[in-house]
């Protein structure tokens, strides 16, 4: 007669060690008292929510001298994307949210004593967790085929029963030793996967603790759930019961949509014997659209991917202040009596985060990245500018660098005085705003440039242009050099005002005007203050503009 050990030592013939051994080889973490994680799947962009959970969990362990790491949840290889992993990374560098261990060191080695890093590495540690449970008799292999399957859903939906595969639905679960011994043992069966024998008591409640949801009561899992998949590497379940175990994670903090997998990741640790996390489940992002609440789509909102906040170079630590607002409500009184304290000096609760949701409001964090930017140094803003221009757009950083001084010039309009617009919220903003200030790139805005009226192509224009120049002086007050335009654009017929343009002779409306010299110098219709841009630009180069016409 075979025993259940026979038929575990059949199934996994490479699995030497135990469980023990393995917790052997990957000794406590006595100086960490909190250990936490992100675990990315690189299937796809870095979404806002990976990062907010991965700045969260980074955040609590630091606050509390503690470790965080990355592991690479890579075990879904049909939809994995090469590129995905250097994104995280790439991301979470620019934040500086530095990692104590992660899988890609010098000479892409392992960087920590819990390695692995990635998962579809760690098979091996899967099948030791997945043998003790076939010793044990609370795992058995399963071969039911996807036709079997949809037989059973169909027969339980149309009996109104509680779906899932437990109990007698399962084909395998009641099979003896002997009978798998016999299956395992002909050349031509295999096990597709592996099925944990679960209690059927359909009605059993249980409780648990979460940090964020506090005291939870839900339905216990009765289901015979897939711990090794076809491809024999494990389900997220089982990875995340022998890797945050192997690892030493104190503090599982995720997304919400994994609290109702709780209560089987509780049943698994008690299988294994092993101590049970502290959960901490983050409520979803939500934005508001027309008045509807609703999750960050990727298709839909720029903002939800990463990359986005990335190209256009967002002022990190106000992205990040931003997001401790969401993470704890007590951040903003914080910082209105802490103005000049780091960040970090912040020390955020688990217990004081949404439990149920969480507003991602662009909006508001566009205007706070704006006020940001409006406050900083222009040297500072260049340097920022500078930065993103290499990486995103090394053609205007050149500009930027061919001439420092004038291009800080450009930069500084208006800034810091009352009447500043706050052109920038991104550092990719300043591109866009200053970029017809350099010769070369104004002859190509100057195709597209908006439409003169009519009336400019007159003669008298070159006469204003010429009148002008001789007297032009940019050293003047903008008073003075206010009346003296105005004293000029009178004889050419342009009205001040519309009072002036009714009763007198005049045919023009300065409106025009003003668009004109716009457009000469800008390119563009709405430009920052004349005198200003003028004075930048220097007198030669005003006059160049205005003279120039496009053959
Ligand atoms: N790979 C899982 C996910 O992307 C990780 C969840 C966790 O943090 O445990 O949802």
């Amino acid at each position: 007669m075979s025993t259940r050990k026979e038929v575990a030592n059949i199934m996994f013939p490479d699995v030497k060690e135990t469980i023990e051994d393995l917790l052997k080889k990957y000794p406590d973490r006595e100086l960490n008292p909190v250990v936490s994680r992100m675990g990315p799947s690189p299937t796809w962009f870095m979404h806002i929510g990976n990062f907010y959970q991965a700045f969260t969990s980074w955040k609590y362990s630091k606050q509390n001298n503690g470790v965080f790491f990355i592991r690479i949840e890579d075990t879904d290889q049909k939809r994995e994307v090469e590129w995905a992993i250097d994104v995280i990374l790439e991301v979470l560098k620019w934040f500086n949210i530095i990692l104590d261990e992660w899988p890609i060191g010098e000479n892409m080695q392992d960087v920590g004593k819990y390695w692995p890093y990635v998962q579809s590495k760690r098979k091996y540690i899967y099948n030791v967790f997945a043998k003790y449970l076939v010793e044990k008799w609370l795992a058995y292999p399963c071969r039911m085929t996807e036709e079997e399957l949809a037989v059973i859903r169909e027969n339980q939906t149309k009996a109104k029963l509680i779906p899932g595969i437990y109990w007698n639905y399962s084909v395998w679960r009641n099979k003896t030793p002997d009978e798998l011994m016999k299956k395992i043992q002909d050349e031509s069966w295999f096990f597709p996967v592996l099925r944990l024998r679960s209690h059927w008591d359909l009605h059993k409640k249980i409780n648990f603790d979460d940090i964020i949801k506090w005291k939870i009561n839900m339905a216990d899992n009765y289901n015979d759930v897939v711990l090794l998949k076809k491809d024999w590497l494990p389900t997220y379940h089982l990875a995340h019961v022998a890797d945050d175990t192997l690892m030493k994670t104190t503090h599982v903090i995720r997304w919400e949509e994994w609290l109702t997998s709780v209560p089987l990741h509780i049943q698994l640790f008690e299988a294994f014997g092993l101590r049970i996390p502290f959960y901490a489940h983050i409520a979803p992002l939500l934005k508001l659209d027309n008045w509807n609440k609703r999750k960050l789509s990727k298709r839909y909102d720029p903002e939800a991917n990463m990359k986005y906040f990335f190209e256009q170079w967002f002022p990190t630590k106000w992205l990040m202040e931003y997001l401790l607002t969401i993470m704890d409500s007590s951040f903003e009184n914080w910082r209105n009596e802490n103005i000049d304290k780091e960040l970090f000096e912040f020390k955020f609760t688990l217990e004081n985060m949404n439990h149920a949701w969480a507003l991602f409001d662009f909006i508001k964090l566009n205007s706070v990245c704006n006020n940001y930017i409006s406050r900083i140094s222009t040297d500072e803003l260049y340097e920022k500018t500078l930065e993103r221009a290499y990486k995103y757009s090394p053609d205007f950083a050149k500009l930027m660098i061919s001439d420092v001084d004038y291009t800080k010039a450009a930069i500084n309009i208006e800034r810091h005085t009352p009447k500043d617009p706050k052109r920038f919220t991104t550092f990719k903003d300043v591109e866009s705003q200053i970029i017809f200030f350099y010769d070369s790139e104004r002859e190509k805005l100057f195709v597209n440039k908006p439409d003169l009226p009519e009336i400019f192509n007159d003669d008298w224009i070159g006469k204003f242009i010429s009148e002008y120049a001789s007297v032009l002086d940019l050293d003047m007050s903008i008073e003075d050099w206010f009346v003296q335009l105005k004293q000029i654009w009178k004889k050419y017929w342009f009205a001040w005002n519309n009072a002036e343009f009714k009763e007198w002779w005049y045919i023009w409306k300065i409106w025009d005007l003003a668009m004109f010299l716009r457009i000469q110098l800008c390119c563009a219709s709405q430009t920052p203050d004349l005198f200003s841009v003028m004075r930048v630009m220097g007198k030669e180069r005003v006059i160049n503009r205005l003279k120039y016409k496009k053959n």
